[in-house]
């Protein structure tokens, strides 16, 4: 997005609440097509004139502190969005097996053909398709 930074006139560049308006917007009219809704439309230019508002601001002092808040508000949010997509890539890479003889999780790489597993707890070995 450098062609982007470099085309506006802005004072500061983006912070993270402008890069949110920016995508809330597209969000909205991304809906306002796949809808119909009209009030996603409204919704998406409300956005965009609040991020322009920001962006031309000379208030830099006050832009700075909304944006504090809102981050402060985002990344709680964002950790969890992280973790829940690791988990969901960890689900797809790994298979789960239990151990037959003292029921320990065991945690594979998928597409690994017929393997022998060997228990981290009870060192039994058994034999599963990946
Ligand atoms: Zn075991």
């Amino acid at each position: 997005m450098d062609w982007f930074r470099r085309m506006m006139p802005g004072r500061r560049g983006i912070d993270g609440l402008g890069w949110a308006l920016l995508a809330g917007a597209a969000v909205s009219m991304a809906l306002r097509r796949a809808t119909g809704y009209r009030l996603f439309w409204t919704l998406a230019f409300v956005l965009l004139a609040v991020f322009f508002l920001r962006f031309f601001s000379r208030d830099a002092g006050r832009r700075y502190e909304e944006n504090r808040r809102f981050m402060a508000l985002w990344r709680p949010l964002a950790r969890r969005f992280s973790s829940w997509a690791d988990a969901l890539r960890d689900a797809r890479a790994h298979r789960r097996f239990r151990c037959p003889s003292c029921g320990q999780k065991v945690r594979v790489p998928r597409g690994k053909g017929k393997i022998c597993i060997t228990c981290p707890r009870c060192r039994a070995e058994f034999v599963r398709r990946t």
